[in-house]
């Protein structure tokens, strides 16, 4: 990907930092909306970062309906590529349930839907024995049902990212990989310089897509961002012979109780846990982390956090976990990724800190950013992800990091004080009903 000779371009309207999901969506959206005096600097290969080891899960659900529309905008761009790539990028949409204990987390689920239902989301609460029907392998005792929500699936992300970033190419975007951006600084005219060592970018607007590195960024700039470092790790189980010999792949499935996923994985599972004691990671752990760099694995605290897994998927504990993934992503205290300038440093924007989220939102980000930056649209949506919206001064790292590391135990639950839902055991599908799927 990365061009022949000499380096990159001297200028450039857009420099975008950063070849993971965000960047190269970005980099893909903007030249779709016409803009092709764009550069994407990678200091190693794309998707390097966090993107190429992420299990690729995409939901659509969400309490906020602005949320659940950037979430919905990813899946059709996964959608949209799946069609145009030759070979596809492995998008899966093999649909998802998300289990609730009790009638009242069906309402609640049940309002999300209704709200969703205007903006493209669909789904279908099932009873406990439909759910069951959908996914076999559950021990159904305390579900009450689900919600069944059949856009969602998974992408492969290498794949994804590497298609974006190849249509935007093809468009005249100049992606440049073994490039690092070495330290931004204000041009006298207004615009910014990015150093690197095959010479300098002066751009108009330099976006920082640069993932968990953002915060070195951030600090050559005289920044602080609103950012943990945190640790997540998901496993691999072993084949499991009756899942290898479907026809028909399960849908994700989601236990906001247990907090874990778990999907199919080939003729295996993967599952991961959102822990009550999650592992933050310093700066400069970061900092010192090179391309495909994976943590060391835990695999007794992931055997920990999966423990309620086991017990609602016994097949989980039998087949055993034979592989452990585990990375880090900066993620941000309400656990929502960092998109826009601060005030401090206009022309800078910020498109990071995706929170774990990022194959979810980054796809979506990318194609509502390039509308703020080059189509001349400020989406509403974006709001909710200002990069300012913690204020400017921001509390001490150490409560940072305690303020992320409650939001991701947190992760599948409604956030504190929003409304739920109404009208329990409304509209739930029995088993054996059509919408069963
Ligand atoms: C175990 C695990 C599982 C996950 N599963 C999911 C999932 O199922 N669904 C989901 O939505 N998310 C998931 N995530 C999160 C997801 O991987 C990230 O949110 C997403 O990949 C972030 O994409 P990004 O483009 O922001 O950053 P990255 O992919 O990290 O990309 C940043 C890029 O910037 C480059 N870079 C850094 N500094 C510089 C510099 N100075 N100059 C030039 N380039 C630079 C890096 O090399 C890197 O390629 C998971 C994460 C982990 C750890």
């Amino acid at each position: 990907m990365t061009s022949a000779t000499g380096g990159p371009p001297a200028e450039a309207r857009v420099a975008i930092v950063g070849g993971g999901m965000a960047g190269c969506s970005l980099a893909h959206h903007c030249a779709r909306l016409g803009c092709t005096d764009v550069v994407l600097l990678e200091r190693d290969q794309l998707t390097s970062g966090a993107t190429w080891h992420a299990a690729g899960l995409c939901t659509q659900f969400n309490w906020d309906p602005g949320i659940t529309e950037i979430l919905l905008r990813s899946t059709a761009v996964y959608r949209d590529l799946e069609d145009a790539a030759a070979s596809g990028i492995g998008w899966r949409p093999v649909g998802s349930l998300r289990l609730a204990a009790e009638p009242a987390q069906l309402a609640e689920f049940e309002a999300v839907l209704e709200r969703g239902r205007g903006q493209g989301l669909q789904g279908t609460l099932l009873d406990r024995d439909a759910t069951q029907a959908l996914w076999p392998w559950l021990e159904a005792d305390g579900v009450v049902g689900s919600a069944h929500i059949p856009g969602e699936g998974y992408v492969d992300p290498a794949r994804a990212a590497g298609a974006l970033a190849a249509a935007a190419r093809e468009a005249g975007v100049r992606v440049w990989t073994g490039v690092e951006a070495q330290g931004v600084t204000a041009a006298p005219d207004g615009r910014w310089r990015v150093a690197t060592e095959r010479g300098t970018v002066t751009a108009e607007t330099v976006v920082m897509a640069a993932g968990a590195w953002s915060g070195g960024l951030a600090s050559q700039l005289g920044l602080r961002l609103p950012v943990v470092g945190m640790e997540h790790q998901h496993g691999l189980t072993a084949a499991v012979a009756e899942l290898g010999r479907s026809a028909t792949e399960l849908p994700v499935l989601r236990d906001p109780q247990a907090s874990f996923y778990i999907r199919q994985d080939q003729a295996g599972f993967l599952c991961g846990p959102f822990e009550d004691d999650p592992v933050t990671v310093g700066e400069s752990e970061i900092a010192h982390s090179g391309p495909f760099q994976l943590r060391r694995p835990d695999p007794e605290r992931l055997a920990r956090g999966l423990a309620a897994a086991c017990r609602r998927i016994p097949v989980l504990d039998r087949a055993g976990i034979r592989s452990v993934v585990a990375g880090v992503d900066g993620y941000t205290p309400d656990g929502l990724p960092l998109v826009g300038e601060l005030p401090q440093a206009p022309g800078v924007v910020w498109c990071t800190a995706f929170s774990l989220f990022g194959i979810a939102f980054g796809a979506g980000v990318g194609a509502l950013l390039a509308e703020r930056l080059v189509g001349g649209i400020e989406p509403p949506v974006l709001a909710a992800l200002a990069a300012d919206r913690f204020g400017r001064d921001l509390p001490a790292d150490v409560e940072l990091a305690a303020r992320a590391r409650r939001t991701y135990a947190a992760e599948y639950r409604p956030p504190a004080g929003r409304p739920v839902g109404r009208r329990a055991g409304t509209a739930v599908v029995r088993a054996g009903d059509d919408d069963t799927g």
